[in-house]
């Protein structure tokens, strides 16, 4: 987010309503540091806000009705309460569910216009969505005078994209986006919803992270996830534990398991906790440069044990570390999506060119980078 889109939808606001808006909101996409796939077995995960954001002039209307304007997308979509239905198509989905997961909480929303712009690229594994519904809410909570905390908001956010729109996620993208703090990461709990903001010294470190976007077209993302998924579940209930968060003992849990890839599965998870624990602890201490070596083990995980990677993205993780990248690793989902790299401040340009050169050596299209800036969630600008 910059004060150009700040004025960006507020000149859009004014132009169509012929009024000025109430007020001004914004929410960050987010990067995860560390932490992947651990989420849904109750383990730990470790976001931080980007500077990226959707931002959105919003003001009420006395019709009980909602209008939603994506600048992005030029055009307007507008609901009333009868629209209000699961499973709606199409990109408004993502606001009309905030309003329909704040009702059916108890919360009385007033009816709004909003006006929104966002420069969190789409479908990057940026969580451009989270930032979208983190942003409506925060409009909309405040134009209805609505006490929201940040957690509830953060799961509000969530059950408009698991239940309205239909994606089946964690908190993990919601909860990055409503409770990240400038310059800090976001140690989380996937379990309890306890929350730490750890300290993310980039600067004091001499360091920078690069965010490199593979720019893989995503395929069979939500078979593969599925997949994953059940794998987890079945491991646990054979290790007699509610969730692999809970294996204290790799090896004897490992000896239990029948097959080969359910064993390399649990121990992506499991190592991959393990991880997120070290990275607090080397946050804490602000020993900044020790993430490096837990990318790397990150990432040899997720290709290795959880088999989540795809050619383009090892091949930018490979290349940022010959190029100079004291650690890197695929952020996200995986199967496309992003690369994270650490790397010595005021480097991150090169090593993402010799990326790109790399890309254009092996076929691969020009991948996109920038800088990622541990920033505040959503919040209120005017
Ligand atoms: P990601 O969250 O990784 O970017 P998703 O598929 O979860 O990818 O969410 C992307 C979707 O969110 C888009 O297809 C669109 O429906 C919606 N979206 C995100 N940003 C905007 C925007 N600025 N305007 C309209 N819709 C948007
Ligand atoms: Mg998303």
């Amino acid at each position: 987010m910059s004060s150009t889109d700040i004025d960006a939808v507020t000149a859009a606001f004014t132009d169509r309503f012929g009024a000025q808006p109430a007020g001004v909101w914004a929410a960050p996409g987010r990067v995860n540091l560390i932490g992947e796939h651990t989420d849904y077995n109750d383990g730990f995960v470790m976001p931080f806000a980007l500077a990226q954001a959707v931002t959105v002039a919003a003001g009420p209307r006395d019709d009980g009705r909602w209008s939603v304007t994506s600048l992005n997308q030029d055009q307007t979509k507008e609901f009333g309460p009868d629209d209000l239905t699961p499973g709606m198509d199409g990109w408004a989905a993502y606001v009309a569910g905030v309003v329909w997961a704040l009702r059916g909480a108890g919360y009385p929303v007033t009816g709004a216009d909003l006006v929104l712009t966002s420069d969190v690229p789409v479908g990057a594994g940026l969580s451009s969505s989270a930032a979208l519904e983190c942003a409506a809410l925060a409009a909309l909570a405040d134009l209805s005078d609505l006490d929201v905390d940040p957690l509830e908001r953060a799961k509000l956010a969530r059950t408009c994209e698991n239940e309205f729109v239909g994606a089946p996620t964690g908190l993990m993208d919601q909860a990055a986006s409503t409770l990240c703090t400038l310059g800090h990461a976001l140690f989380f709990d996937c379990r309890s919803f306890k929350t730490e903001q750890v300290h993310l010294a980039l600067d004091e470190a001499g360091l920078e992270l690069l965010v490199l976007d593979t720019q893989t077209p995503h395929a069979l993302v939500d078979s593969e996830y599925a997949a994953r998924r059940r794998s987890c579940e079945e491991a646990a209930r054979l290790l007699g534990v509610a969730a692999l968060r809970d294996v204290t003992d790799l090896d004897a849990a490992l000896a239990l398991l029948p097959e080969v890839e359910m064993q390399r599965r649990v121990r992506h998870v499991v190592t991959e906790n393990a991880r997120v624990l070290a990275a607090a602890d080397v946050l804490r201490a602000d020993r900044t440069t020790d993430l490096a070596p837990l990318l790397d083990a990150s990432h040899a995980s997720m290709r290795d044990d959880f088999e989540i990677t795809v050619p383009t993205v090892d091949l930018a993780v490979a290349t940022a570390k010959s190029a100079g990248a004291l650690g890197a690793r695929m952020t996200g989902g995986g199967f496309g999506g992003c690369i994270i790299a650490l790397v010595a401040a005021g480097t991150a340009d090169e090593v993402a060119e010799a990326i790109a050169a790399a890309f254009a050596d092996a076929g691969y299209g020009r991948p996109t980078h920038f800088l990622g800036l541990p920033s505040a969630g959503a919040s209120r600008l005017r």
